[in-house]
């Protein structure tokens, strides 16, 4: 049999972020974006050209389930009246909210999530597939339009179960595109990477049985990826679909459950053996090892990526500044593209690809933390503060003259030692005004760091960043996630400089600031030659040395924040345990040096809490903030009923919106918040940085906050 290629998808941006300015730039009345979008889909097709299969309707001006609502028609009531709606329900318009956005599976994209109504009518709108494939056909390539598949897009969705109505535009549309030509369409249902109840399983039953049977219709690729597929294999290699595609990178097991099924007869195996989320150059060797047991499962094998290639950057031919041992690891889109080529060819009887370079691995192994002592006993060599003490999150506004200073400074027109005399002068400015205001536990206000996990990744030995590694993290938003590639050592103190400066300027106590484990996992390329676990443990054992250097400077309050603690949970609920009890630990060894009289905070925020609580409970933070401002005080009692009898600090406002909360509307949260809480456990804080506002805002909403809890605490 001769073995073909394929890959999931693509990267939209453009090498130089084309994309994200064609789109502002539009959203300002300005530019072509129509003109940008074309070019960067053909220089797309150009270089997927070496593949059997090109995928086409890859590309999205915003979010490809975005585009499934407009493809579908179920655009919820309030835009139908927009003669084109497609931004407004990406970001809203006045008196209209946009759609919600959340995370991508666990990825670092976020989508737009659909909003269905029982009944909603929904009508095909094929004008994007159909665009696409005729735009890479004037190419003289032949493609294989890629979908989100009706099951993923009905359960990604909320409200109501429309999924008979979205079956009926599918097989609408795969019948216009097989009258168009189209030849083979590829359904994504990543959803069968994470448990799926019975009913799901026989609606995925039911749609692949109806698109399959239609009498006339493109062949039909279903790809899954982000995990492995468990009872779903069994179902789609019941129905007529042509081809199934599997991700054998990120679940492994799906070699054995294809063994299990007796192989796939008839039908194309799409094996995603390089990995789609990952910045590193794939083991030759293992992956031909696996193609090889896959040749005997399968009738006909197709080389892929797990999963589409939007998750990694462009193209490492960009990066100039990598140190050569780090960059001779690496593979981006354009080389894993690549790298599947390579891998067809040598099963087709070319020669075997050079595999990667072995990550020089000289795993340090650290020993488990011993537990702090009990909070009752600890907690009375802290800080005497008064009931409902008063704080912040750590950052406080990023003006204008800190982002041009930090620009400067790497432009070289500014001075290292000029660079640190403004940020010594913002933060006696921070101090004042926090002084000023009342606040009891002040910060140094973080005007130095320009994200909270670059800024220590760049101060980390085993780190490294890229010049132009941006991936998409939802419409135009681009980050540039820093490269773990190593074991993680600290050559340095990272942030006692500033916050001992910060605190010779004060007679109040002044809040050490860090980011968690986990979190600079979560927002990072990890490497993959270890568990994660190991990596964890490596950046907690850096924390807990930069928290033993903070004590010495006489710091007493420290706050490590794990904002993606929820973020890294696995899809399948067999795995979660797991998972939480590293997370746990990693968080516990980088704090449980910490001596009694050492108060350590936490800040969580952006999740869904239930899955988690207990986890939060474990890490036996003194003080836990919480973002709780959006109706979620409930949590409080969450907590208490996993056993937290801790700080507690549940943000009482949303800092996402520059409205001003009145002390009075404060009052109020904070009066219900001590009728489950006891008072000298309860603080009072914003529910997340304010790094992203602006002064007058901040300024007031801390003035007013001050105000409740000193009228709380008379009351109490
Ligand atoms: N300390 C960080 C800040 O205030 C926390 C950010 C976050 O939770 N995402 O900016
Ligand atoms: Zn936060």
């Amino acid at each position: 049999m001769r073995v073909t290629t394929t890959v999931a998808g693509y990267p939209r941006i453009g090498p130089n972020r084309e994309l994200k300015r064609a789109v502002e730039d539009h959203w300002a009345g300005r530019g072509d974006l129509e003109k940008t979008a074309a070019a960067l889909r053909r220089d797309t097709f150009r270089e997927m050209n070496g593949l059997d299969v090109i995928p086409s309707n890859t590309f999205s001006r915003y979010d490809h389930v975005l585009d499934t609502i407009v493809m579908t028609g179920a655009v919820p009531g309030r835009f139908r009246h927009l003669q084109d709606p497609y931004f407004t329900m990406a970001r809203g318009a006045d008196g209209i909210a946009p759609l919600e956005m959340t995370k991508w599976f666990d990825t670092n994209y976020h989508y737009l999530v659909p909003e269905f109504t029982p009944g909603m009518r929904l009508t095909l709108d094929w004008r994007k597939p159909l665009a696409e494939y005729r735009e890479a056909r004037e190419l003289g390539l032949e493609t294989r339009p890629v979908l989100l598949g009706p099951l993923s897009f009905q359960l990604l969705g909320k409200g109501g179960w429309v999924l008979d109505g979205l079956i009926e535009v599918y097989a609408e549309l795969l019948e216009r595109l097989a009258a168009a030509g189209v030849t083979e369409v590829q359904l994504d249902e990543p959803v069968l990477a994470a448990d799926r109840t019975e009913p799901e399983l026989a609606a995925l039953h039911r749609v692949y049985e109806r698109l399959g049977d239609l009498n006339s219709r493109p062949r039909l690729l279903v790809s899954t990826y982000f995990g492995e597929i468990g009872p779903a294999l069994g179902i789609l290699a019941g129905t007529r679909v042509e081809a199934i595609g599997l991700d054998f990178v990120a679940g492994p097991g799906n070699l054995d459950a294809l063994a299990a099924v007796g192989g796939l007869r008839e039908k194309a195996l799409v094996a995603g053996v390089v990995d789609g989320r990952n910045v590193w150059r794939t083991d030759m060797a293992k992956a031909m090892s696996t193609c090889a047991v896959l040749l005997g499962l399968c009738d006909r094998l197709v080389v892929s990526t797990s999963c589409s290639l939007l998750h990694v950057p462009l193209d490492l031919d960009l990066e100039t500044g990598l140190a050569p041992e780090v960059r001779s690891r690496l593979a981006f889109a354009r080389q894993k593209v690549a790298e599947v080529i390579a891998i067809g060819h040598a099963l087709n009887g070319g020669p075997v690809p050079a595999g990667a370079a072995i990550a020089p691995a000289h795993p340090r192994e650290v020993s488990p933390a011993s537990a702090r002592t009990p909070f009752e006993q600890r907690a009375k060599a802290q800080l005497d503060l008064p009931p409902l003490a008063t704080t912040t999150i750590g950052s406080f506004p990023q003006t204008a003259e800190i982002r041009q200073a930090r620009a400067a400074l790497r432009a070289g027109t500014l001075s290292p030692e000029e660079y640190e005399a403004r940020m010594r002068a913002e933060i006696d400015r921070v101090i004042a005004l926090q002084e000023d205001i009342g606040l009891d536990v002040l910060v140094h206000g973080e005007p130095e760091r320009n994200d909270m996990v670059q800024y220590f990744a760049e101060l980390l030995d085993g780190y490294a960043a890229t010049e132009h590694g941006w991936v998409q993290s939802y419409g135009s938003r681009c980050v540039r996630p820093p490269i773990l590639y190593g074991d993680i050592t600290r050559p340095q103190p990272m942030t006692v400089p500033w916050a001992a400066y910060a605190q010779s300027r004060t007679r109040k106590p002044v809040k050490g600031m860090l980011t968690g484990p986990v979190t600079m996992l979560a927002w990072s390329f990890v490497r993959d030659d270890q568990p994660l676990a190991a990596t964890a443990r490596q950046v907690a054992r850096a924390l807990r040395e930069e928290i033993a250097d903070l004590e010495a400077a006489g710091i007493r309050v420290i706050q490590v924040d794990e904002p993606a603690l929820r973020e890294l949970l696995p899809l399948r609920d067999d795995a979660k345990a797991e998972y939480l009890t590293w997370a746990v630990d990693a968080f516990r060894l980088a704090t449980g040096g910490a001596a009694d009289g050492t108060q350590i905070h936490t800040h969580m925020c952006y999740s869904e809490f239930g899955e988690i609580i207990d986890a939060i409970a474990d890490l036996d933070a003194d003080v836990t903030s919480v973002e709780a401002a959006r109706s979620r005080m409930e949590l409080l009692d969450e907590l208490r009923a996993a056993g937290y009898h801790r700080g507690i600090g549940p943000g009482v406002w949303d800092i996402h919106s520059p409205r001003v909360p009145s002390a009075e509307e404060l009052t109020t949260a904070l009066r219900r918040a001590v009728s489950s809480v006891d008072p000298a456990l309860l603080w009072v804080n914003p529910d997340c940085g304010l790094k992203t506002r602006a002064y007058p805002e901040t300024e007031a909403s801390l003035r007013n906050m001050v105000t409740a809890a000193q009228r709380v605490r008379a009351e109490i």
